[in-house]
Protein backbone atom coordinates (compact mmCIF):
# COMPACT_ATOMS: atom_id res chain seq x y z
CA UNK A 1 0.00 0.00 0.00
CA UNK A 2 1.05 3.63 -0.73
CA UNK A 3 -0.35 6.78 0.80
CA UNK A 4 -1.19 8.83 -2.40
CA UNK A 5 -1.51 13.06 -1.80
CA UNK A 6 -4.94 13.71 -2.86
CA UNK A 7 -4.78 16.37 -5.79
CA UNK A 8 -6.09 19.65 -3.53
CA UNK A 9 -2.16 19.10 -2.06
CA UNK A 10 -0.04 16.82 -4.45
CA UNK A 11 0.82 20.05 -7.27
CA UNK A 12 1.35 22.56 -4.25
CA UNK A 13 4.89 24.43 -4.66
CA UNK A 14 6.54 26.19 -1.53
CA UNK A 15 6.29 29.77 -1.30
CA UNK A 16 9.53 31.07 -2.94
CA UNK A 17 10.82 33.55 -0.66
CA UNK A 18 14.07 33.84 -1.92
CA UNK A 19 17.25 32.10 -1.35
CA UNK A 20 20.76 32.42 -2.18
CA UNK A 21 23.12 35.49 -1.03
CA UNK A 22 22.63 38.95 -2.51
CA UNK A 23 24.72 42.11 -1.91
CA UNK A 24 21.14 44.12 -1.51
CA UNK A 25 17.45 42.58 -0.59
CA UNK A 26 15.00 44.81 -1.80
CA UNK A 27 12.41 41.89 -2.33
CA UNK A 28 10.47 40.94 0.77
CA UNK A 29 9.40 44.47 2.10
CA UNK A 30 11.18 44.30 5.42
CA UNK A 31 12.25 47.23 7.30
CA UNK A 32 16.29 48.40 7.10
CA UNK A 33 16.07 49.29 10.67
CA UNK A 34 16.95 46.08 13.01
CA UNK A 35 15.98 47.44 16.54
CA UNK A 36 17.16 44.04 17.54
CA UNK A 37 20.92 46.77 17.83
CA UNK A 38 19.08 49.24 19.48
CA UNK A 39 17.21 47.77 22.26
CA UNK A 40 19.88 44.80 22.28
CA UNK A 41 20.62 44.95 26.18
CA UNK A 42 17.02 45.51 26.95
CA UNK A 43 15.62 42.23 24.38
CA UNK A 44 18.38 40.01 26.29
CA UNK A 45 17.16 40.90 29.45
CA UNK A 46 13.92 40.12 28.85
CA UNK A 47 15.02 37.10 26.92
CA UNK A 48 16.50 36.18 30.17
CA UNK A 49 13.37 36.32 32.25
CA UNK A 50 11.48 33.77 30.45
CA UNK A 51 10.70 30.38 32.03
CA UNK A 52 11.52 28.77 29.27
CA UNK A 53 9.88 25.45 30.97
CA UNK A 54 6.52 26.97 30.92
CA UNK A 55 3.93 27.43 29.11
CA UNK A 56 3.83 31.33 27.78
CA UNK A 57 0.76 33.42 28.25
CA UNK A 58 -1.83 32.00 26.12
CA UNK A 59 -3.53 35.44 25.49
CA UNK A 60 -0.11 37.49 24.91
CA UNK A 61 -2.33 39.96 28.11
CA UNK A 62 0.58 42.00 28.34
CA UNK A 63 1.69 42.04 24.73
CA UNK A 64 -1.60 43.19 23.85
CA UNK A 65 -2.34 45.86 26.40
CA UNK A 66 1.09 47.29 24.74
CA UNK A 67 -0.56 47.06 21.14
CA UNK A 68 -3.44 48.53 21.92
CA UNK A 69 -2.15 51.65 23.73
CA UNK A 70 -0.20 52.42 21.07
CA UNK A 71 -2.65 51.93 18.59
CA UNK A 72 -5.43 53.55 20.72
CA UNK A 73 -7.72 50.68 20.90
CA UNK A 74 -9.76 48.58 24.03
CA UNK A 75 -6.80 45.77 24.57
CA UNK A 76 -9.81 43.09 24.82
CA UNK A 77 -10.31 43.40 21.32
CA UNK A 78 -7.24 42.42 20.25
CA UNK A 79 -5.90 39.41 19.44
CA UNK A 80 -2.33 38.60 18.76
CA UNK A 81 -0.53 35.82 15.94
CA UNK A 82 2.18 34.07 14.85
CA UNK A 83 2.23 36.73 12.26
CA UNK A 84 -0.43 38.25 10.49
CA UNK A 85 -0.33 35.46 8.05
CA UNK A 86 -1.04 33.10 10.98
CA UNK A 87 -4.36 35.18 11.60
CA UNK A 88 -5.28 35.00 7.77
CA UNK A 89 -4.72 31.27 7.64
CA UNK A 90 -7.27 30.90 10.76
CA UNK A 91 -9.89 33.34 9.72
CA UNK A 92 -10.48 31.94 6.19
CA UNK A 93 -9.63 28.40 7.52
CA UNK A 94 -12.58 28.64 10.82
CA UNK A 95 -14.78 31.71 10.10
CA UNK A 96 -15.90 30.42 6.44
CA UNK A 97 -18.11 27.02 6.16
CA UNK A 98 -16.84 24.61 3.30
CA UNK A 99 -18.68 26.36 0.59
CA UNK A 100 -18.76 29.61 1.54
CA UNK A 101 -17.91 32.46 -0.72
CA UNK A 102 -14.93 34.51 -0.40
CA UNK A 103 -14.05 37.46 -2.49
CA UNK A 104 -10.62 39.11 -3.53
CA UNK A 105 -9.48 41.49 -5.70
CA UNK A 106 -6.87 41.53 -7.64
CA UNK A 107 -3.78 42.04 -7.77
CA UNK A 108 -3.46 42.07 -4.06
CA UNK A 109 -1.77 39.88 -1.54
CA UNK A 110 -1.46 36.48 -2.51
CA UNK A 111 -1.68 34.53 0.30
CA UNK A 112 -5.22 35.40 0.55
CA UNK A 113 -5.97 33.35 -2.80
CA UNK A 114 -3.91 30.61 -1.83
CA UNK A 115 -5.21 29.92 1.78
CA UNK A 116 -9.13 30.23 0.14
CA UNK A 117 -8.09 27.41 -2.02
CA UNK A 118 -6.23 25.61 0.23
CA UNK A 119 -9.16 25.54 3.05
CA UNK A 120 -11.72 25.08 0.07
CA UNK A 121 -13.62 28.31 0.33
CA UNK A 122 -14.95 29.40 -3.39
CA UNK A 123 -12.76 32.45 -4.05
CA UNK A 124 -14.39 34.91 -6.28
CA UNK A 125 -11.26 37.21 -7.47
CA UNK A 126 -12.40 40.48 -9.34
CA UNK A 127 -10.03 42.73 -11.22
CA UNK A 128 -9.22 46.11 -9.66
CA UNK A 129 -9.54 48.85 -12.86
CA UNK A 130 -6.65 49.86 -15.59
CA UNK A 131 -5.38 52.16 -12.84
CA UNK A 132 -4.65 48.93 -10.51
CA UNK A 133 -7.59 51.07 -7.76
CA UNK A 134 -9.91 49.45 -6.01
CA UNK A 135 -12.71 52.19 -5.85
CA UNK A 136 -15.62 51.68 -3.46
CA UNK A 137 -18.14 51.19 -5.98
CA UNK A 138 -16.24 48.47 -8.02
CA UNK A 139 -15.94 46.18 -4.08
CA UNK A 140 -19.89 47.04 -3.88
CA UNK A 141 -21.08 45.67 -7.26
CA UNK A 142 -18.68 42.82 -7.17
CA UNK A 143 -19.98 42.45 -3.42
CA UNK A 144 -23.45 42.75 -4.38
CA UNK A 145 -23.10 40.60 -7.28
CA UNK A 146 -20.93 37.56 -5.59
CA UNK A 147 -22.71 37.96 -2.27
CA UNK A 148 -19.77 36.97 -0.90
CA UNK A 149 -19.43 35.62 2.91
CA UNK A 150 -16.15 37.35 3.65
CA UNK A 151 -14.01 39.88 1.45
CA UNK A 152 -10.62 40.31 2.03
CA UNK A 153 -8.24 43.29 1.03
CA UNK A 154 -5.10 44.89 1.98
CA UNK A 155 -4.89 49.12 2.21
CA UNK A 156 -2.51 50.37 1.23
CA UNK A 157 -2.48 47.43 -0.93
CA UNK A 158 0.57 45.06 -1.78
CA UNK A 159 1.73 44.43 -4.39
CA UNK A 160 0.16 48.28 -6.02
CA UNK A 161 1.20 50.23 -3.31
CA UNK A 162 -1.72 52.30 -3.62
CA UNK A 163 -4.13 53.65 -0.53
CA UNK A 164 -7.47 53.35 -0.78
CA UNK A 165 -9.10 56.48 1.16
CA UNK A 166 -10.74 55.98 4.77
CA UNK A 167 -14.35 56.96 3.56
CA UNK A 168 -14.27 54.15 0.34
CA UNK A 169 -12.98 51.90 2.68
CA UNK A 170 -16.18 52.54 5.37
CA UNK A 171 -18.66 52.72 2.52
CA UNK A 172 -17.30 48.73 1.64
CA UNK A 173 -17.61 47.66 5.29
CA UNK A 174 -21.09 49.44 5.54
CA UNK A 175 -22.36 48.10 2.22
CA UNK A 176 -22.62 44.39 3.48
CA UNK A 177 -22.84 42.11 6.38
CA UNK A 178 -20.10 39.55 5.06
CA UNK A 179 -17.01 39.94 7.12
CA UNK A 180 -14.67 42.39 5.62
CA UNK A 181 -11.27 41.78 6.33
CA UNK A 182 -9.06 45.02 5.73
CA UNK A 183 -5.20 44.45 5.82
CA UNK A 184 -3.64 47.31 7.40
CA UNK A 185 0.16 45.80 7.11
CA UNK A 186 1.48 49.09 5.60
CA UNK A 187 -0.63 51.48 7.15
CA UNK A 188 2.08 53.27 9.04
CA UNK A 189 3.27 54.66 6.03
CA UNK A 190 0.30 55.89 5.22
CA UNK A 191 -2.95 57.94 6.80
CA UNK A 192 -6.00 56.24 6.07
CA UNK A 193 -6.51 53.34 8.81
CA UNK A 194 -10.28 52.50 9.94
CA UNK A 195 -9.00 50.34 12.73
CA UNK A 196 -10.97 52.75 15.05
CA UNK A 197 -14.33 51.65 13.39
CA UNK A 198 -13.95 48.31 14.39
CA UNK A 199 -16.08 49.77 17.46
CA UNK A 200 -18.69 50.83 14.63
CA UNK A 201 -19.28 47.89 12.74
CA UNK A 202 -19.70 44.28 13.88
CA UNK A 203 -18.29 42.64 10.34
CA UNK A 204 -14.95 44.36 10.22
CA UNK A 205 -11.31 42.66 11.33
CA UNK A 206 -7.80 45.10 10.94
CA UNK A 207 -5.30 43.48 10.44
CA UNK A 208 -1.41 44.20 11.49
CA UNK A 209 2.09 43.07 11.58
CA UNK A 210 5.54 43.77 12.58
CA UNK A 211 7.24 42.67 9.65
CA UNK A 212 7.11 45.80 8.26
CA UNK A 213 7.68 49.18 9.94
CA UNK A 214 7.96 47.95 12.97
CA UNK A 215 11.42 45.69 11.86
CA UNK A 216 10.48 42.44 13.72
CA UNK A 217 9.78 40.47 10.59
CA UNK A 218 11.68 37.31 12.70
CA UNK A 219 9.99 37.28 15.52
CA UNK A 220 6.34 36.40 13.65
CA UNK A 221 4.49 38.77 14.99
CA UNK A 222 0.41 39.83 13.84
CA UNK A 223 -2.57 41.69 15.72
CA UNK A 224 -6.26 41.28 14.48
CA UNK A 225 -8.40 44.19 15.94
CA UNK A 226 -12.28 43.63 15.96
CA UNK A 227 -15.67 43.49 17.37
CA UNK A 228 -15.88 41.59 21.16
CA UNK A 229 -17.99 38.67 19.31
CA UNK A 230 -15.22 37.99 16.32
CA UNK A 231 -12.38 38.31 19.20
CA UNK A 232 -14.11 35.76 21.23
CA UNK A 233 -14.60 33.11 18.42
CA UNK A 234 -11.00 34.26 17.17
CA UNK A 235 -9.64 32.90 20.72
CA UNK A 236 -11.80 29.60 20.51
CA UNK A 237 -10.11 28.77 16.96
CA UNK A 238 -6.61 29.74 17.41
CA UNK A 239 -4.45 27.15 18.78
CA UNK A 240 -3.93 27.94 22.35
CA UNK A 241 0.07 29.26 22.38
CA UNK A 242 -0.11 30.81 19.28
CA UNK A 243 2.15 32.99 19.86
CA UNK A 244 5.40 31.72 21.65
CA UNK A 245 7.16 33.44 25.09
CA UNK A 246 10.20 34.69 23.47
CA UNK A 247 7.58 36.95 20.69
CA UNK A 248 5.98 38.10 23.46
CA UNK A 249 8.97 39.18 25.50
CA UNK A 250 10.56 40.95 22.08
CA UNK A 251 7.24 42.64 21.44
CA UNK A 252 6.69 43.92 24.93
CA UNK A 253 10.26 45.33 24.51
CA UNK A 254 9.67 47.60 21.04
CA UNK A 255 5.62 48.83 21.93
CA UNK A 256 7.61 49.91 25.47
CA UNK A 257 9.57 52.39 22.97
CA UNK A 258 6.62 53.70 20.74
CA UNK A 259 9.02 56.79 19.47
CA UNK A 260 11.20 54.31 18.31
CA UNK A 261 8.27 53.08 16.03
CA UNK A 262 6.83 56.43 14.85
CA UNK A 263 10.77 57.56 14.17
CA UNK A 264 11.38 54.19 12.22
CA UNK A 265 8.21 54.45 10.05
CA UNK A 266 9.04 58.17 9.46
CA UNK A 267 12.53 56.81 7.97
CA UNK A 268 11.06 54.57 5.78
CA UNK A 269 8.65 57.12 4.43
CA UNK A 270 11.84 59.19 4.00
CA UNK A 271 13.14 56.88 2.37
CA UNK A 272 10.57 55.23 0.32
CA UNK A 273 9.98 59.21 -1.06
CA UNK A 274 13.31 59.58 -1.87
CA UNK A 275 13.40 56.29 -4.30
CA UNK A 276 10.52 57.32 -5.49
CA UNK A 277 11.71 61.14 -6.68
CA UNK A 278 13.87 58.94 -8.45
CA UNK A 279 12.49 56.66 -10.26
CA UNK A 280 10.75 59.31 -11.15
CA UNK A 281 13.75 60.79 -13.12
CA UNK A 282 13.59 57.16 -15.40
CA UNK A 283 10.72 58.13 -16.70
CA UNK A 284 10.72 58.15 -20.73
CA UNK A 285 13.25 55.62 -20.19
CA UNK A 286 12.15 53.30 -23.14
CA UNK A 287 11.79 50.06 -20.42
CA UNK A 288 9.98 52.48 -17.89
CA UNK A 289 5.96 52.08 -18.47
CA UNK A 290 4.51 53.57 -14.96
CA UNK A 291 5.09 53.96 -11.91
CA UNK A 292 2.53 53.86 -8.90
CA UNK A 293 2.48 56.63 -6.21
CA UNK A 294 3.86 54.57 -3.16
CA UNK A 295 1.55 54.97 -0.06
CA UNK A 296 4.23 51.96 1.38
CA UNK A 297 7.89 51.18 1.96
CA UNK A 298 7.81 50.32 -1.27
CA UNK A 299 7.66 50.86 -5.57
CA UNK A 300 5.66 49.29 -7.33
CA UNK A 301 6.56 50.13 -10.81
CA UNK A 302 5.55 48.41 -14.59
CA UNK A 303 8.31 47.78 -17.04
CA UNK A 304 8.50 46.61 -20.53
CA UNK A 305 10.59 43.70 -19.51
CA UNK A 306 10.19 43.60 -16.28
CA UNK A 307 12.07 39.53 -16.24
CA UNK A 308 14.85 40.94 -17.98
CA UNK A 309 15.43 43.90 -15.70
CA UNK A 310 15.36 41.46 -12.99
CA UNK A 311 17.63 39.35 -14.48
CA UNK A 312 19.89 42.26 -15.10
CA UNK A 313 19.73 43.58 -11.31
CA UNK A 314 20.10 40.01 -10.07
CA UNK A 315 23.57 39.55 -11.57
CA UNK A 316 24.55 43.01 -9.86
CA UNK A 317 23.47 41.45 -6.84
CA UNK A 318 20.48 43.18 -6.36
CA UNK A 319 17.23 41.21 -5.63
CA UNK A 320 14.01 42.71 -6.39
CA UNK A 321 10.53 41.12 -6.57
CA UNK A 322 8.87 40.50 -10.12
CA UNK A 323 5.08 39.80 -10.61
CA UNK A 324 4.35 39.56 -14.81
CA UNK A 325 4.81 43.07 -16.16
CA UNK A 326 5.87 44.79 -12.61
CA UNK A 327 8.33 45.09 -10.62
CA UNK A 328 7.91 45.66 -6.41
CA UNK A 329 10.81 47.33 -4.78
CA UNK A 330 11.55 48.00 -1.02
CA UNK A 331 12.73 51.14 -0.11
CA UNK A 332 16.17 50.62 1.62
CA UNK A 333 19.18 52.20 3.13
CA UNK A 334 20.17 55.49 1.12
CA UNK A 335 22.84 53.34 -0.14
CA UNK A 336 21.25 50.28 -1.08
CA UNK A 337 18.40 52.72 -2.79
CA UNK A 338 21.24 54.84 -4.34
CA UNK A 339 23.49 51.22 -5.68
CA UNK A 340 19.94 50.01 -7.15
CA UNK A 341 19.52 53.96 -8.92
CA UNK A 342 22.90 53.39 -10.23
CA UNK A 343 22.48 50.02 -11.45
CA UNK A 344 19.36 50.40 -13.11
CA UNK A 345 20.15 53.68 -14.49
CA UNK A 346 23.51 51.63 -16.16
CA UNK A 347 20.98 48.47 -17.72
CA UNK A 348 18.53 51.41 -19.27
CA UNK A 349 21.59 52.39 -20.96
CA UNK A 350 22.81 48.74 -21.85
CA UNK A 351 19.77 48.42 -23.38
CA UNK A 352 19.61 51.23 -25.18
CA UNK A 353 23.12 50.71 -27.34
C1 LIG B 1 4.03 41.11 4.72
C2 LIG B 1 2.55 41.05 4.68
C3 LIG B 1 1.85 40.27 5.59
C4 LIG B 1 2.55 39.24 6.42
O1 LIG B 1 2.76 39.60 7.67
P1 LIG B 1 3.43 38.58 8.70
O2 LIG B 1 3.00 39.18 9.97
O3 LIG B 1 4.89 38.63 8.47
O4 LIG B 1 2.86 37.22 8.48
C5 LIG B 1 0.47 40.30 5.59
N1 LIG B 1 -0.20 41.06 4.69
C6 LIG B 1 0.43 41.80 3.78
C7 LIG B 1 -0.35 42.59 2.80
C8 LIG B 1 1.83 41.81 3.74
O5 LIG B 1 2.46 42.49 2.79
Amino acid sequence: MTYQLNDKVKDLIPYDAVAGDYKIRLDANESFINPGTQFQEEILSAVAGIELNRYPDSKATELCRKFAAFYGVDPERVVAGNGSDELITVILGAFLRPQDKLLLFSPDFSMYQFYGVTYEKEGIVVEKNTELVLTADLAIEAIEKAKPQAVVLSNPCSPTSLVISRDDAEKIVRSTDALVIIDEAYMEFSDQSIMDLTTAYDNLIILKTCSKALGLAAIRLGFAVSSKSIINALHCVRSPYNVNGLTQAVGCVIFSHPEYIRQAAAEIKKSRDYLYQEFLKFQGENQMIRIMKPETNFLFVEMKDAELIYTELKKESIIVRRLGDFLRITAGTKEENDSLVEALGKIFRRLEE
